[in-house]
């Protein structure tokens, strides 16, 4: 039997965190979607076209290095706009949804176009200011060498691409539970998630 859970939210909210602690909580399979659009932007670095490389994508192109880098981020939100790239990612993804004993997909589209029937819908958010903080911190930590105005703007470009596109905009599903990460760390924002799947699983 399938058990969805869409996740949703803006860049750095947290998602990718919490949606893999969801997932081994219940021992559900977890897609993070936007490796996806990040594999097929690196690929436009290299200089293939957008629609081209989304058609051709390989789940070994999302095991390739240096799909986190802010460079692939903004390339992945600017394919991103593009309805055919969209298209191409689509089975894959739906696919990925229905397997058996349950599946976390992240993403900014899950609960409104990929999976509009998910069990369970998420959008997790927070303040551009928190969210580049943490982002930096990360960044940091691999030691790549950035800047908190940098990540800023990164993260508010992503902000504005991502939202004001025409094909599947970043928006809470109707029927989605948002969670608010500004004030609360993201192991409890997890174990928040955690409670809103338990009360909804059959
Ligand atoms: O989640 P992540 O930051 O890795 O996503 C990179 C970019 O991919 C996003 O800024 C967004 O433009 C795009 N994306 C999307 N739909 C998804 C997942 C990611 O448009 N479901």
């Amino acid at each position: 039997m399938s058990f969805t859970i869409a996740i949703d939210g803006p860049a750095a909210a947290g998602k990718g965190t919490l949606s893999k602690a969801v997932a081994a909580h219940f021992g559900f399979a977890h897609l993070d979607t936007g490796l996806l659009y990040r594999a097929v932007g690196a690929k436009t670095l290299l200089g293939v076209e957008p629609i081209e490389a989304a058609l051709a994508l390989t789940a070994e192109d999302l095991n390739a290095q240096g799909l986190r880098t802010q460079d692939v981020a903004q390339a992945a939100s600017r394919v991103a706009v593009i309805a055919e790239v969209r298209a191409a990612l689509v089975d894959f993804q739906r696919a990925f949804a229905q397997r058996a004993g349950g599946a976390v997909l992240d993403g900014r589209d899950i609960g409104t176009v990929i999976c509009p029937d998910a069990a369970v819908k998420l959008f997790v958010t927070a303040s551009a200011q928190v969210r580049a903080e943490r982002r930096f911190l990360e960044l940091l930590a691999k030691g790549d060498p950035c800047t908190r105005e940098d990540v800023l703007a990164d993260v508010k470009a992503r902000d504005a691409r991502d939202m004001e596109r025409v094909e599947a905009p970043l928006k809470p599903a109707d029927d989605a539970v948002l969670i608010d990460t500004s004030q609360m760390s993201i192991e409890d924002a997890a174990l928040r998630a955690i409670a809103v799947v338990e009360a909804r699983k059959p």
